[in-house]
């Protein structure tokens, strides 16, 4: 094989000299950014394959997912969820790291609207002593 891999836009032969492997070439036939190839002579790097993957993957996406939808349901309905949200999206982050997967942007997302909602309901409770404190002051 010559240093030239194959684009998937036009099948036209891309020279690969001065191309980094798994950058981005533009091809000199028909102009679109093809991906380099890891291996030259238009070898695609393989895919990896669903039994490599570690069943714990699906439990971060489902943690992940609860996260997310704790967090929005506490922020949105009832603030009490909030610190729900937070120990999901934790555990979450623990299920990616004992995977070795990214930790899910729903686990983020669900851990920030979890901390959001939880210190929205902490200054609601100190605002509700504070006026409650005021009547009680108030009254005597
Ligand atoms: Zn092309």
């Amino acid at each position: 094989m010559g240093h030239s891999f194959t684009c998937h836009y036009c099948e036209g032969q891309i020279p690969l000299a001065g191309q980094t492997p798994g950058g981005r070439a533009t091809c000199p036939h028909c102009g679109v950014q093809a991906d380099v190839p890891q291996a030259p002579g238009g070898a695609r790097p393989p895919a990896p394959r669903p039994s490599q993957q570690r069943p714990a993957v699906a439990a971060v996406a489902d943690a992940g997912n609860t996260a997310l939808l704790l967090g929005i349901l506490g922020f949105v309905l009832c603030q009490v969820l909030g610190p729900f949200a937070i120990m999901k999206g934790n555990q979450a982050r623990a299920y990616a790291y004992e995977a070795g997967v990214p930790v899910p942007g729903t686990a983020t997302a669900g851990l920030v609207l979890g901390w959001i909602t939880t210190i929205l309901l902490i200054l609601t409770l100190g605002l509700f002593c504070m006026i409650f404190g005021l009547a009680a002051l108030g009254g005597a």
